[in-house]
């Protein structure tokens, strides 16, 4: 058993977390993959879109010049999407057209039958119309050779949107990390598959840091839940090293004897960046590294555990990716009663928040401990609470780090 050398700040802590990790290689993704990665190099129009003059409306293309109140004109033709008319419109003539079909030769306008007598082999028309009138010009939207989107752009909706128009079918993006996640504890029950006996729990803390890998853009696969056993231990997180770029671990890293990851992991060569953060909930956290692959040992507390994976886990894996991190705001928040922290290490207190003419007002979700899961649901911020300070007082402003963003509208 080993006692923590020297716990560091969480600052610290945070600090070189971010200057150890590194922005993983762009990969060829396919369209449907890449949404909320970032793309590593601009992108070129490589046709012009629309390809093809083409109509906005259901009706006729004419001639404008022919377009006159009550002419009647017949139909020569007929020009759906994906089927271009075969004669052009003569004068005098029309061709009918849907949304999306190519102008025929010779139109200079398309008319809505709302403003004719309707389909026909003829109609009349009700409404006069000028020159370019329900037509969509090629290139309108984009035009080859012209920038699509930026280097640095997070890929939404729109953006495979617009690259789909050009026929990309894969997009320059920094990749995924794979984390694979693993708990530890002799303890551990896999959910759903039978009761408890005497002194066990379900592993709660592997399915959390899964979602929260994926909620963070990474692709997440859990390893089954390893026991304290020394052996068994080593294989688990050995397999994880092999395939993993980061791997999360739970449980196992405090000073107990039977808290073997940290020893497991120097034996495996990786190498310790830092063990022990003045950080509540989460002091025992370990972070080490071995070549490419960086390796957080959370701790079992599962609020410890969840806690440590948005400050420290998240923002190695956004800046792996090349992501900006939207969705966990910093404000400033004040409290209505005194807040002390006796503790003499930060404490990330989990808060609920609401807007006053003050400002956001925040509350204690209620007790703090670490392994109340229940607290986490009601949380929208972690308040951070010194450490310089043994509180802060009514009224005073102390910062915040929101987690749900979508309290702040
Ligand atoms: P440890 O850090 O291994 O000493 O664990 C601290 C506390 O967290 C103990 O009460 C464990 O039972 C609990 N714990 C550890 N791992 C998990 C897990 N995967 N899911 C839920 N609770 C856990
Ligand atoms: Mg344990």
């Amino acid at each position: 058993m080993q006692l923590f050398e020297k716990l560091i700040e969480y600052p610290d802590a945070e600090r070189r977390v971010l200057d150890s990790t590194y922005q993983l290689p762009v990969e060829e993704t396919p369209l449907g993959e890449a949404l909320g990665l970032v793309l590593a190099r601009d992108l070129r129009a490589t046709v012009d879109s629309p390809p093809f003059d083409n109509s906005a409306v259901d009706g006729y293309a004419v001639r404008s010049a022919d377009a006159e109140v009550g002419r009647t004109f017949p139909v020569v033709d007929e020009a759906p999407a994906g089927r271009p008319a075969q004669k052009s419109v003569g004068e005098g003539e029309a061709i009918k057209i849907f949304t999306g079909g190519v102008i025929p030769d010779g139109a200079d306008a398309v008319v809505m039958v709302e403003n004719t007598s309707g389909w026909g082999e003829s109609f009349e028309l009700k409404k006069a119309a000028s020159p370019g009138q329900n037509i969509r010009d090629a290139g309108q939207d984009a035009r080859t050779g012209s920038e699509i989107l930026r280097a640095g752009t997070e890929v939404g909706a729109p953006e495979i949107a617009l690259a789909a128009t050009q026929g990309y079918g894969t997009l320059p993006v920094y990749r995924r990390p794979k984390v694979v996640v693993l708990s530890t504890g002799t303890e551990l029950v896999e959910p759903g598959t039978r009761d408890l006996a005497p002194g066990e729990i379900f592993d709660s803390n592997s399915y959390a840091i899964v979602a929260q890998s994926r909620e963070a853009g990474a692709d997440a696969s859990r390893l089954y839940a390893a026991s304290d056993d020394a052996q068994t231990l080593r294989a688990a997180i050995e397999e994880a090293l092999e395939t993993a770029d980061v791997v999360v671990t739970s449980g196992g890293v405090s000073v107990g004897e039977k808290d073997l990851v940290k020893s497991t992991l120097l034996d495996l060569g990786v190498e310790q960046v830092f063990w022990g953060v003045k950080f509540k909930p989460g002091k025992p956290l370990f972070y080490g590294k071995r070549d490419e692959t960086r390796f957080f040992g959370l701790p079992g507390n599962p609020v410890s555990a969840m806690v440590c994976f948005d400050l420290f886990v998240r923002p190695a894996l956004m800046g792996m990716m090349g992501r900006e991190d939207r969705k966990r705001p910093r404000i400033r928040v004040y409290f209505e009663e005194d807040v002390v922290n006796k503790f003499g290490r930060m404490h990330a207190m989990r808060v609920s928040l609401r807007k006053t003419e003050k400002g956001w007002l925040a509350s204690s979700v209620g007790a703090q401990g670490s392994g109340l899961v229940s607290s986490l649901t009601r949380a929208d911020a972690l308040a951070l609470i010194g450490p310089e300070s043994e509180g802060v007082r009514a009224g005073e402003p102390a910062e915040a780090i929101v987690l749900r963003e979508e309290r702040l509208l």
